[in-house]
């Protein structure tokens, strides 16, 4: 282990303007006084859905989305650098910088309204812009503070696959080109600031990790230089109980283990991207959860094994805009092969599975897949069966959208009998129809499908069953 480095990695709303710039700046100096530290920034809030959307217009036709994109993009980094940089000439050489940047974003929106054709990789470079403008202000930010910083593009550093809107890393590369790269700065005392969401391919083509993905860059990262620690500064005081937007007493909690914070963060807390705990978990690195606007705070943490003392259920969360998918019919049970080629079928597409139930006694596998990838599912299902269905071996695939996952999270669930019938018990008490059950053989997770519109009420009816507004976890 690198014995005290810390990877700090701050959200798109701690760099959301000029002030949150300066707070998060300095909360880094006051950590690189201490230990050397590399930090990870997402893009200013809203960026990358501005060029996601700008991509799309561009996409349809539209050839002024460029300018526009530009000049929108332009004012708010001016903006910022203007209030956090007093020096004139360093202002105006970091502007030329992040103009350079922006007029690549001109070239490729041009580019894709003229061929109206969006290609996945010209997607993942226009939407990767927003980190490369807002890592070299974060790092004249540390300067006017003192701090020796440097930025990097994580193309740099972050070897992946060349899966574009998904990208895994190849840790190995990785661990080289960052060891190789970074070392030596954190040798100077300097600290870098590395562009989060995206890496490149071993010949240098530019992917992303997938949205909400610069959570995971700063664990790739950790695992890659042996740090001791991952922080995550984002805008909350820690995991909570529930999406505090959802729950309105949703707590903080302060220990959880890695188990549980990968079933939340897999089943949409969106306070971790899914894969953030996969790159540090061999190695045990504490990866803890801060509000970058209340540092004071303890935040969670998150470590192997967590705090084994609660009643069970640690947690909710609940994954919308997703759609049950269902093969099936009375012919299927003579064909023993259906599991194996609808997963296989799904597997090729890299469509995400997020629940699967299937009961003996029923006639459909039904599985749930997130709304971006069931058009093509049930597509590719439809050619894969196409003659299972002409033979009326199986007489459906059918989709449901407008449906939900909700997940009860706690590793003590397991050994706790009746966790289950609370929880139906308290969904049924307020009427809410369950669609679909499913529960690991893990039991550190129950998650059930319900419409959509009744997520709310779901999340409420259980976490007061489970007191977790309360409860000492
Ligand atoms: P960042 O920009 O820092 O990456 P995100 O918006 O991606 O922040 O994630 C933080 C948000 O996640 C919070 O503002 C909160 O609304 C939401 N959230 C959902 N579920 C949870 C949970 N269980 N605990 C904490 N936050 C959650
Ligand atoms: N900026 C990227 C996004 O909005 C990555 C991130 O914020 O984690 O998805
Ligand atoms: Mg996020």
């Amino acid at each position: 282990m690198n014995s005290q480095l810390q990877v700090m990695k701050f959200g798109g709303t701690s760099v959301g303007d000029a002030s949150c710039i300066a707070r998060t700046a300095q909360i880094v100096a006051n950590a690189a006084a201490h230990f050397p530290c590399v930090v990870v920034v997402s893009a200013m809030s809203g960026v990358t859905n501005r060029l996601i959307e700008a991509a799309q217009k561009a996409a349809a036709g539209d050839s002024s989305v460029g300018a526009s994109l530009v000049k929108t993009l332009h004012k708010q980094h001016a903006a910022a650098l203007e209030v956090l940089i007093k020096d004139p000439a360093v202002r105006q050489s970091v502007m030329k910088k992040l103009d350079e940047v922006l007029a690549e974003a001109k070239r490729l929106c041009d580019g894709t309204a003229l061929l109206r054709e969006l290609t996945p990789r010209t997607l993942d470079e226009l939407s990767g812009l927003g980190e490369r403008l807002s890592a070299p202000l974060v790092a004249e930010a540390l300067k006017a503070l003192k701090v020796p910083s440097e930025s990097i593009e994580a193309t740099e550093l972050i070897v992946t696959d060349a899966f574009h809107g998904g990208a895994e890393p190849l840790m190995d590369l990785t661990r080289e080109r960052s060891q190789a790269r970074l070392s030596p700065l954190l040798d100077q005392g300097i600290v870098p600031v590395v562009t989060g969401f995206i890496g490149a391919t071993a010949d240098g083509k530019l992917t992303t990790l997938g949205r909400g993905g610069s959570d995971y860059s700063a664990t790739i990262l950790g695992a890659a230089m042996d740090a001791a620690e991952v922080v995550i500064w984002t805008d909350v005081d820690g995991v909570l109980t529930a999406d505090p937007r959802l729950v309105s007493d949703a707590r903080t909690i302060p220990v959880i283990s890695y188990r549980e914070a990968a079933e939340l963060a897999y089943f949409g807390a969106k306070v971790l991207h899914p894969k953030t705990l996969n790159p540090v978990m061999r190695a045990a690195i504490t990866v803890s959860i801060r509000n970058s606007f209340a540092p004071d705070r303890p935040g969670t943490k998150i470590t192997p094994e967590g705090r084994s003392i609660g009643g069970g259920v640690k947690a909710l969360t609940a994954i919308r805009d997703v759609a049950l998918i269902a093969v099936g019919g009375p012919g299927i049970v003579g064909l023993p092969d259906v599991v194996g080629r609808t997963f296989s079928t799904t597997a090729e597409l890299r469509a995400n599975v997020l629940l699967i139930s299937q009961s003996s006694s029923q006639n459909d596998i039904c599985f749930v897949v997130s709304d971006s990838d069931a058009t093509r599912t049930v597509e590719a299902l439809r050619k894969e069966f196409a003659q299972d269905l002409a033979h009326h071996k199986v007489e459906h695939v059918t989709v449901v959208s407008n449906i939900a996952i909700v997940a009860v999270v706690g590793e003590n669930m397991r050994g706790t009998p009746g966790v289950a019938g609370r929880t139906f018990a308290a969904l049924g008490r307020e009427n809410i129809n369950l669609i679909a059950i499913a529960q690991g053989s893990s039991e550190s997770n129950i998650s059930f499908v319900v419409e959509d519109r009744a997520v709310e009420k779901a999340l409420v009816a259980t976490h007061k069953e489970f007191r977790l507004e309360t409860a000492a976890n």
